[in-house]
């Protein structure tokens, strides 16, 4: 089988092109092809010679995706794609404009395991992992599409980043690769619904990127209805596992909280939330909660979000709502590729 030119870390791919008898001064070149320009084949790269290009197609590929569908909005110019892979997968991925540049989220796996009863991705339940460079080329293909520099990314498409690891580990390592895209890690937030020993290896690596944390709940009652994950780490091992994250890395947490009328948006869960994050370096984001399944989940009031965010802030835990961009296109719910495989 062919290995994937753009899984390869810059390590890997100096020993693969070194054991193949290429000079030092190639593996800098290929890299930069690769994950600087952003090449998707070895004809591109014309200062390698034909041979040394036939000798590299032998034994490496690029694990290429194709736009199948991309819906520009109307409203602030944000961009979403559905990205194809040979095997008639499918993924999401969307780019935002912001004052400080662009962002863009990604998707980590192809479906997802956590069956989150409010969430568009768990629709289908998990079909398989995103290879390394699977992930880096939804970045370069968007990029690449859109002509522009993208210097921010979210980890908050579909799929569980800490369900795949050592993936996204890698794909962390290579985007941020000086020879490569140089994306700073303080540009990135990686999301999590809360997978806890993975939150303590993350923790010790230090990185220095934002970790998200879905909460969606003050307590076990209620996360436990919504988030199947909570039977497996309760809502006390995930916030210690959180202490720690922010302890270990001096990094504030970003607590996502999607607001569910009548179902965890009353004052008492705003208390009760306050009270659990006590101590806790961090700041809450309130997300509207999109209705994308056919579930009876609706949207809290206006209202009720200033309420609950005053309650918080009484308590000394500053929360804000999230800016909705390119809801007329639907961005942020993994709604694309569900009605996809619907069809
Ligand atoms: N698996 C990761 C990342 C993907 S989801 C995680 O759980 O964090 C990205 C964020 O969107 C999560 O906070 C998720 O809980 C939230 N989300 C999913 N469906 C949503 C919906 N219908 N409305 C609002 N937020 C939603």
């Amino acid at each position: 089988m062919l290995k994937d030119i753009r899984s390869l870390s810059y390590d890997e791919l100096s020993d693969e092109i070194l054991s193949l008898g290429f000079p030092k001064f190639r593996v800098n070149q290929i890299f930069s092809w690769v994950h600087e320009k952003c090449v998707s084949s070895f004809d591109e790269m014309t200062n390698i010679s034909k041979d040394m290009r036939v000798k590299l197609a032998e034994i490496f590929t690029f694990d290429n995706c194709k736009i199948n569908t991309k819906l520009v909005s109307n409203i602030d110019d944000t961009v979403k794609y559905l990205f194809e892979f040979p095997d008639g997968e499918y993924v999401e991925s969307v780019v935002m404009k912001y004052k400080y540049g662009y962002s863009i989220c990604i998707s980590t796996q192809v479906g997802c395991k956590m069956g989150c009863t409010f969430c568009a991705s768990a629709i289908g339940g998990f079909v398989r992992q995103l290879s390394v460079g699977e992930m880096l080329t939804e970045v370069y293909t968007a990029q690449k599409d859109l002509n522009i520099k993208i210097n921010h990314m979210v980890l908050m498409g579909t799929g569980e980043p800490l369900d795949n690891y050592d993936n996204v580990l890698k794909m962390l390592e290579l985007i941020t690769d000086e020879k490569g895209q140089n994306m700073s890690m303080r540009h990135i937030s990686l999301s999590t619904c809360g997978v806890v020993p993975k939150i303590y290896d993350l923790a010790d690596k230090k990185l220095g990127l934002t970790l998200s944390v879905s909460l969606h709940a003050p307590n076990n009652e209620i996360r436990s209805k919504s988030m199947p994950i909570n039977h497996k780490y309760d809502i006390d091992e995930l916030l210690k596992a959180c202490r720690y994250y922010s302890d270990t890395t001096n990094r504030r947490i970003s607590f996502e909280y999607a607001m569910i009328k009548g179902f965890n948006d009353s004052d008492e869960c705003a208390f009760e939330l306050a009270k659990k994050l006590k101590g806790i370096l961090c700041h809450v984001n309130l997300i509207p909660v999109n209705n994308v399944r056919e579930t009876e989940y609706i949207k809290s009031s206006v209202e009720r979000q200033k309420k609950f965010i005053d309650i918080l802030a009484s308590r000394g835990v500053t929360a804000t709502v999230r800016r909705t961009l390119g809801s007329d296109i639907n961005a942020s719910c993994g709604q694309l590729r569900a009605s996809k495989k619907n069809k």
